[in-house]
């Protein structure tokens, strides 16, 4: 791996971050706050959340088994994915490289911040091999984007090649977890002292249910983690997410109850799809919904629309020529979506 300072934007490395009051002042003998400009009124919403979350990232390590230093929150983990390409990538010089298909944001911040997004077909399973990816890669190449299970197809990507490309790449490496709840393959949580260069990324939204509160995590080195902390917003994560959060994880175990439903709810979604004539093939998957080809994925798509049920229309994306991507939900939402699918050309 290159030295983060050379593999950091030297305006970034070098930027002192914006201060707080909280940042400046934190204690518990005080009382009386005049230093933050806030409303004595109102109380508890009239005072500014803790700029670090470090309450939350205590909780969050415990069940994460890291340490804290280790752990950025964002909200969502479109904001560290954003962070990255603003921390590390020098816009209209540096270029990222990642799978194809993959999560759309990716490509998106890369825009927005004037990146060059260089993508890799993935093979006939969906699979990626770290030898093609690294020959994409040059010198100015900062960032590697992996995301597995993998969104819209579904799969984890191996193992094997992730590490391969974790020992070999020179950039850093991003490995989005934010479906990995839902699968049975390790996290690469337990890899971070190994692999200097790896940031894992994963999300309250799914199995934690709270996609409304804007919650993600980043989890790398303490060294990579600080700088994204310093180009934050000072608050980017409001009180009553910070608490919802916490509620969320005194009961974890309700999460893992959720998450064996919607596997098994994933089950008999596929064992049915497979009965129906418009489903051509079925991908498997590892994740909270799956990627499956249809007869024709438009014409039904917006029969779908008119019958008052909104699938996602992949369509036109790299590989899913004429695949729709099912999220798997409640049993009886799932058997209005197989009667309506039924019901289709009838
Ligand atoms: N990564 C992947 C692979 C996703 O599919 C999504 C959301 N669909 C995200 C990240 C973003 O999640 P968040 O709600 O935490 O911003």
């Amino acid at each position: 791996m290159k030295s983060l300072q050379e593999l950091t934007r030297p305006n970034i490395w070098n930027l002192k971050p914006y201060s707080s009051a909280r940042d400046e002042y934190q204690g518990v003998e005080a009382t009386v706050f005049l230093d933050a400009n806030e409303n004595p009124y109102n109380t508890p919403h009239n005072r500014y959340p803790d700029p670090m979350q470090w309450e939350l990232k205590k909780q969050l390590a415990n069940i994460k088994k890291v340490s804290p230093k280790h752990i950025f929150l964002g909200n969502g983990s479109d904001e560290a994915i954003d962070l990255v390409f603003r921390a590390f990538c020098e816009p209209g010089k540096d270029n990222v490289v990642a799978i194809d298909p993959t999560y759309g944001m990716y490509e998106v911040c890369a825009e927005v911040n004037d990146i060059a997004y260089r993508k890799v077909l993935l093979d006939e399973h969906f699979q990626f091999s770290a030898d093609k990816l690294l020959a994409a890669a040059d010198e100015r190449t900062k960032l590697i984007f992996l995301c597995s299970p993998n969104n819209p197809t579904g799969n984890d990507l191996l193992h094997s090649e992730i590490e391969k490309l974790l020992r070999t790449f020179e950039g850093l490496v991003i490995v989005d977890e934010a479906y990995n709840d839902f699968s049975e393959a390790p996290s690469f949580l337990s890899q971070l002292e190994s692999f200097p260069n790896l940031i894992v990324l994963q999300t309250f939204s799914k199995a934690w249910g709270c996609a409304a509160i804007r919650l993600g995590m980043a989890f790398a080195s303490i060294e990579i983690i600080s700088i994204l902390s310093k180009i934050k917003y000072p608050y980017n994560v409001n009180q009553l997410t910070q608490q919802q959060a916490m509620e969320m994880l005194r009961k974890y175990y309700e999460i893992e109850r959720w998450v064996k439903t919607i596997k098994e709810e994933r089950g008999y979604l596929e064992a049915e799809f497979a009965k129906l004539p418009c489903a051509v093939s079925l991908f498997p998957s590892n994740a909270n919904f799956f990627l499956v080809r249809v007869t024709d994925a438009v014409k039904i798509y917006n029969y779908l629309v008119g019958e008052g049920i909104i699938v996602r229309n992949r369509h036109k994306i790299a590989l899913c020529g004429n695949c729709l991507r099912v999220t798997v939900g409640t049993r009886a939402e799932n058997d209005m979506l197989l009667n309506a699918l039924r019901r289709y050309g009838r």
